[in-house]
């Protein structure tokens, strides 16, 4: 790691790449271990620098942006870690279309949209991922997704090169897009909004806003709902029913507030985690025959797995 560490240090300089990095700081769960490399580059020709340098050197790499849809493990990663975050943030506005880098975090956008009267990102407003991780996940919330807005996203091929990709071509569905099995890495996406009354549009964002306070379990570290929701159910009723309301492994727990929340209650591990995301999965099934698949990206070695 030592060779890939040097390589990087000098295509981006000094401070931009960490060695065994705790993932914990970068995760909304606040859990993980140690990445062997962590990179943080300022620009679009930097990443794409860290990717070529790892592929030439065959060193595994992951790209994250806010943390929030992921566990990381105790282990750690054996890699590089490419954030990319507010360091890759720019936005800009051009009558209703939104040019937006990668790192931008939704929030910010959501309130650029607003400043220029520009409605149909209300929804979003309220989700703490990066647009990044936004259009991977196609990210959705309150009746809303990504796919409604996203007219393409430019990304970074397994080849390095950029490319501009139109969203009809993204494959977008509930909770996926195909840029994962692509191999691509999003650097930034157009968004198509429509004019609106900044008085509504804040009015509305204010409601979500509130509707997340009374609802989530903010106040405790997650990773958002657990679980993808099983198509006819809701995730966190089901958990409920099968009795499942606070249950706990070591200090992960099923939030009291919302069960379809699993918080770190002070100390939990990414192992206390995976074991209760096992154990609800197993006792949903056995209680409703509903089989529950988790929401949240893995990433490293989990045990059983
Ligand atoms: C309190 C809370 C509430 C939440 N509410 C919602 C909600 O209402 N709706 C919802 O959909 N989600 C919600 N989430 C989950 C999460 O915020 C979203 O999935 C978000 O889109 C993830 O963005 P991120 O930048 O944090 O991605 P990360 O967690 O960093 O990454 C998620 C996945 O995307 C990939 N990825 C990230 N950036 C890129 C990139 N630039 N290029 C390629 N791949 C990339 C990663 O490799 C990983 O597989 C919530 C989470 C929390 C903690």
């Amino acid at each position: 790691m030592q060779n890939i560490t040097e390589l990087l240090t000098r295509t981006v300089g000094e401070g931009r790449i960490l060695t065994n990095e705790s993932m914990s700081r970068h995760t909304t769960f606040r859990i993980g271990g140690p990445a062997d490399v962590f990179a943080v580059p300022r620009t679009i020709e930097e990443a794409g620098q860290i990717v070529r340098i790892c592929r030439e050197q065959s060193i595994p790499y992951y790209v994250i942006g806010n943390g929030s849809n992921l566990l990381v493990s105790d282990a750690g990663y054996r890699g590089v870690i490419l954030q990319l975050y507010k360091n890759l943030s720019e936005i800009s506005v051009d009558g209703e279309t939104m040019t937006v880098q990668a790192g931008a975090m939704l929030s910010v956008m959501a309130k650029r949209a607003l400043e220029h009267g520009l409605t149909g990102f209300e929804f979003a407003s309220g989700i703490p991922g990066t647009v990044g991780g936004a259009v991977v996940m196609n990210a959705g919330a309150y009746g809303g997704e990504m796919k409604d807005v996203l007219e393409e996203v430019t990304v970074l091929t397994g080849e390095s090169t950029a490319e501009t990709v139109p969203a009809e071509e993204l494959e977008l569905g509930y909770r996926h897009s195909v840029i994962p099995e692509k191999g691509w890495i999003v650097l930034g996406a157009k968004f198509k909004l429509q004019k609106g009354d900044p008085g509504k549009i804040s009015a509305r964002m204010e409601e979500l806003r509130l509707q997340r306070v009374a609802k989530q379990p903010l106040d405790l570290p997650s990773a958002g709902s657990t679980f993808k929701r099983p198509e006819g159910y809701f995730a966190g009723k089901l958990i409920m029913e099968a009795g499942l309301r606070g249950f706990s492994v070591g200090d992960a727990q099923v939030s009291e507030k919302h069960c379809g929340f699993v918080v770190n209650k002070g100390k939990a591990t990414a192992e206390d985690v995976y074991r209760l995301i096992r154990e609800v999965t197993a006792r949903v099934w056995e209680h409703s025959g509903v089989t529950l698949e988790p929401e949240v990206k893995l990433l490293g070695e989990f045990s059983a797995q």
